[in-house]
């Protein structure tokens, strides 16, 4: 079965048209009067859910008749146990879904998480903002009968290999210049629509979860010796647009979806509860090997900047065959919507640029189509600190905290990077181990299968339904 029903809405029984939501789309996709209840343009939107992050307009439980907010929350996909305000502005949720996949013994459920979770979803039951938790998260996920516990941070050194790998091909053959990184599904769906004739400049590797979802089919099938197609597999993430991400028809190893369903870090908070997890007192518990093993390079993709510092610790020794002397590496660190620097790599001088913000990447896009634009990489995030800041991140309801939630989540990615005994991505033994007993070489025939893709031009007015899933769900 495919789906192809829309994932971002305003509730127009709810909305009262303030607009704070067009006021934050980087694309101008809300459509509407001032004072009237506004209406997303599906081709436009790139599903970031930043909307859905700033709405505060709900519908209090005392003004609606119950069997109304009930019927509500069944369309958007809630668990009829959540009991948070009702929202205008909403993304189409799947925990339905998700726990019923849970109580089916005939699956073998396997569940990644993204850097940018255990950094918020503590604040879901009560902790302060940023409380670092990945030891009850993974005990959390394990109450909740998931058979294996992975981790997408172990896709983001994959990806370092991969995207790596690729980046020094080009610039030594000078071709396809400026490289943009391709791990946010947002920036991906505004290239395909703003900017198709550059589609050519996107890494060709598919995001961190999208690695994660074709090994665990694959390498993680085989270690384990289960049936591929008996797999469920379900991704946590702090961003609406990952759910499009998984359902894109290109996303599929031999016939199989990598990634079947994806949950926000609001959804993942909402099944601990309704499961009855006292999350707060869970014992530390560890991921499961090989494919939860990561390195603090594969950490720092949760923040804006991350992946090219992953990047330049393994492109620097690479290059140069020399231990890179400083791991923190503070010129692509910051909050500007545009950081650029020259990194000198041996003898290579590397031109790069971070864009935090799809409205900061249009002048960027203009340098690259008039044959201007002086940067060999690129890395570009949707959202505005990056996946601390993702729409599907713990909603924020006072604006003046937004900024302290966002500085207290990139501050613990920093702490959890820095705590790693392994901070590179191509030191990671689990990875050496991937490399050396299933993938080969990076960008090899078995690579080129499972973890490269391709783009498609969505330049064309294209029917509502766009903005949507694309895939098949059980
Ligand atoms: S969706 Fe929410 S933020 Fe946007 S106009 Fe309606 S009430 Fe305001
Ligand atoms: S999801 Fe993002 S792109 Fe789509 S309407 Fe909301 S803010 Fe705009």
């Amino acid at each position: 079965m495919r789906s192809s029903e829309p994932i971002i809405h305003i509730d127009p029984e709810l909305c009262t048209g303030c607009r704070r939501c067009a006021a934050v789309c980087p694309v101008d996709a809300i459509i509407g009067e001032p004072g009237r209840p506004q209406e997303v343009d599906a081709h436009r939107c790139v599903i970031c859910g930043q909307c859905v992050q700033i709405c505060t307009a709900y519908a209090p439980d005392h003004l609606e008749p119950a069997d109304g907010l009930k019927a509500k929350r069944l369309q958007r996909g809630q668990l009829p146990s959540v009991r948070e305000p009702l929202f205008a502005a909403y993304s189409t949720g799947q925990a339905l879904g998700v726990k019923r996949a849970l109580a089916d013994s005939a699956l073998y459920k396997v569940v990644q998480c993204a850097p940018a979770i255990r950094v918020s979803l503590a604040e879901e039951f009560g902790l302060p903002l940023g409380t670092l938790t990945p030891g009850k998260m993974a005990a959390a996920l394990r109450r909740l009968k998931f058979d294996r516990i992975y981790d997408t941070n172990f896709g983001a050194d994959v990806t370092i290999m991969e995207e790596g790998t690729e980046l020094i091909g080009r610039v030594m053959s000078g071709e396809r210049l400026p490289m943009f990184t391709s791990c946010c599904p947002a920036w991906v769906k505004h290239a395909e629509t703003a900017a198709p004739e550059l589609l050519d400049h996107l890494s060709s590797c598919k995001s961190p979860m999208q690695m994660v979802g074709a090994l665990v089919k694959t390498y993680g099938a085989k270690q384990d010796g289960v049936d591929p197609a008996k797999i469920y597999s379900v991704a946590v993430m702090p961003c609406t647009c990952k759910e499009f991400e998984c359902s894109r028809e290109e996303m599929e190893v031999d016939g199989l979806r990598e990634v079947d369903v994806v949950i926000t870090t609001r959804e993942l908070a909402h099944l601990i509860k309704d499961a009855g997890i006292d999350f707060m007192n869970l014992p530390d518990e560890s991921f499961d090997s090989p494919l939860g093993l990561y390195s603090g390079a594969g950490s720092i993709f949760g923040v804006t900047g991350g992946v090219m510092e992953a990047a330049i610790r393994t492109g620097y020794e690479l290059v140069t065959h020399e231990t890179i002397p400083n791991l923190q590496l503070d010129f692509v660190r910051g909050e500007e919507g545009l950081r650029t620097a020259t990194v000198q790599l041996g003898e290579l001088e590397l031109k790069v640029a971070v864009v935090a913000g799809l409205k900061y990447v249009s002048a960027i896009l203009n340098q690259v189509k008039a044959g201007q634009c002086p940067y060999h990489f690129i890395e570009v995030m949707g959202c505005p600190e990056g996946c601390v800041s993702g729409g599907g991140q713990p909603k924020l309801l006072l604006e003046t905290m937004r900024k302290s939630a966002y500085q207290a989540r990139k501050s613990s990615v920093y702490r959890h990077d820095s705590h790693q005994q392994v901070r590179k991505s191509h030191e990671n033994p689990a990875i050496i181990k991937l490399y050396k007993d299933f993938l080969g070489e990076p960008l090899g025939h078995v690579p080129h299968h499972l973890l490269h893709t391709t783009y498609q031009s969505r330049e064309k007015a294209v029917s509502p339904i766009s903005a949507g899933r694309e895939g098949g769900r059980i």
